[in-house]
């Protein structure tokens, strides 16, 4: 996708603050981070949202919820204490980059119901 944010990302054309990274995935620090630790992580391949996902992407987001996740989470020492996993999907979850993205926020005490 030419004019996506994160498929620049994700190919290296825009700059970023790299944690992980292997053949299918990135993961790099929020810009506007919401707490002490702010990671988003995308498939390095184009897909909207959710919503669009086929059976094809099955071990691509097995992948990112059983390997990286853990993984960034345990990286950033937030493994035990805690961390929330949000992926916003459409217009009411106010979703702005139309990239699929998982954002995991850490470090800091959260609170609910999420605004
Ligand atoms: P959304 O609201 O779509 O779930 O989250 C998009 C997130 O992407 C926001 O938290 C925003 O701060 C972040 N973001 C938007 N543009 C960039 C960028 O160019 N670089 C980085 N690292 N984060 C971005
Ligand atoms: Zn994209």
């Amino acid at each position: 996708m030419e004019d996506c944010i994160f498929c620049k990302i994700a190919k290296k054309e825009i700059e970023s603050k790299t944690v992980y990274e292997d053949d299918t995935v990135i993961a790099f620090r929020d810009l506007s981070p919401q707490a002490p630790e702010h990671v988003l992580v995308i498939p390095k391949k184009h897909v909207k949202s959710i919503n669009e996902l086929t059976s094809e992407d099955t071990a691509l987001m097995g992948h990112i919820f059983t390997e990286v996740l853990p993984k960034v989470a345990k990286e950033l020492n937030i493994a035990e204490g805690g961390y929330r996993v949000v992926i916003n999907t459409g217009e009411d979850a106010q979703q702005t980059v139309k990239h699929l993205h998982v954002h995991l926020l850490g470090g800091r005490k959260m609170t609910w119901p999420p605004g």
